[in-house]
């Protein structure tokens, strides 16, 4: 296994069945190696820094029954919010102050007519604050929304695919949702000059090892600039609360697979990861990980952006928790990176600004 190791790290490629070996070795010397080796590529190209992402969370409301999130349209059981304008530009106020240069908009998927304040938000927020990245995290809109919030201003776009095979998306989305249009929106935010990121739950109801490879071979094709993967966590108010929480093995062991397929791509070290153990922040950096995205929102509404049962969001995983996050990685030699951290690979060629001039 080894071997496919160094292949995947001189290469960076495998065949579909060495994917598999290396995902479902026993856990010993050599997956060890596997997470070593990706590490050591991680700190060639990015040195010891993590660059950190401010994360604010600013709306629950969704229109979208995605069946493993807590914030599903059909859950009754939580109280809906939308941060104000103001409120939003606080966080970031907040969060410029501490030394962030990203900052991430994360949310429930708004009614269609909120296009709008998103676009209000990006452009205040490009003003205010000229010298950050803004980062969209917001699910499936039209083109021509996206290219009105690339315009306004922002930089960057996550959205997980979740799953590459058509039939496990079924399982774990409503009839109303489909692979073929989540794909379709990834495209379009590149084609629109977006840095994009991709990923999956790792875990999630019925994934197979076979769905891993597949996932792993759209994302291979695919060259996202971030890769974001977390493992499955049961949410309790939703038809899948009584399915087994991921495996953070599992999961690091596919951080290590990215960075050694793309050296310069950005991985956060999930708060979905670090949620099922405590230690998993620093698990993710050491298998290659090199973001964290600690939490700006406002602390009343935290416990209401509830995507799955125990998710992190103080302490170490919040914005005023910096200085235990720094103590955290400072214990196994790393620092923050407080600069924006754009991707290195980024080539804005496909932007609207030469496609459309
Ligand atoms: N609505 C947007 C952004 C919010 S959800 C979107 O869907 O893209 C952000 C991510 O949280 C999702 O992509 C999903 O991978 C993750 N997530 C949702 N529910 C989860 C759960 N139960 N366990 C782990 N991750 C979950």
């Amino acid at each position: 296994m080894k071997r496919l190791v160094d292949i995947l790290r001189d290469t960076h490629h495998l065949e579909a069945q060495d994917y598999a070996a290396l995902l479902s070795a026993p856990n010993g010397d050599e997956v060890a190696y596997l997470r070593q080796q990706a590490q050591q590529v991680a700190v060639d190209n990015f040195g010891h820094g993590i660059f950190v992402r401010g994360l604010v969370e600013v709306t629950n409301v969704c229109r979208n029954d995605c069946l493993y999130c807590g914030i599903r349209k059909s859950n009754p059981h939580i109280d809906r919010y939308m941060l104000t304008h103001d409120e939003v530009m606080q966080c970031c106020q907040q969060g410029h102050d501490i030394g962030f240069h990203t900052f991430v908009l994360q949310g429930g998927e708004l009614p269609r007519d909120k296009a709008q304040w998103i676009e209000e938000l990006v452009t205040d927020i490009r003003a205010s604050w000229p010298d950050c990245a803004i980062t969209l995290s917001l699910g499936e809109w039209p083109r021509k929304v996206y290219e009105r919030w690339h315009r306004a201003g922002a930089d960057r776009y996550l959205l997980r695919h979740e799953t590459h095979n058509l039939a496990h998306y079924a399982t774990l989305h409503p009839a109303s949702m489909s692979l073929t249009t989540r794909l379709q929106c990834l495209d379009a935010l590149k084609q629109v000059g977006y840095q994009v990121g991709t990923g999956i739950m790792v875990g999630s109801p019925g994934q197979t090892l076979d769905h891993l490879v597949e996932d792993i071979q759209y994302i291979e094709q695919l060259k996202p600039h971030m890769i974001g993967l977390g493992p499955f966590v049961p949410h309790h108010d939703t038809p899948l609360a009584h399915h087994p929480t991921g495996s953070a093995d599992i999961t690091t062991r596919l951080y290590a697979i990215f960075r050694l397929m793309f050296p310069k791509v950005l991985i956060p070290s999930t708060t979905a990861l670090n949620s099922i153990d405590p230690n998993g922040r620093l698990m993710g950096i050491e298998a290659g990980a090199n973001v964290v995205m600690p939490n700006l929102s406002p602390a009343l509404f935290r416990d209401q952006y509830s995507l799955y049962d125990g998710k992190a969001a103080t302490h170490a995983e919040a914005a005023e928790g910096i200085k235990m996050l720094q103590g955290q990685l400072a214990t196994i030699g790393y620092h923050i990176n407080w600069g924006r951290g754009d991707s290195p690979v980024f080539c804005n060629n496909n932007s609207l600004n030469t496609n459309n001039p």
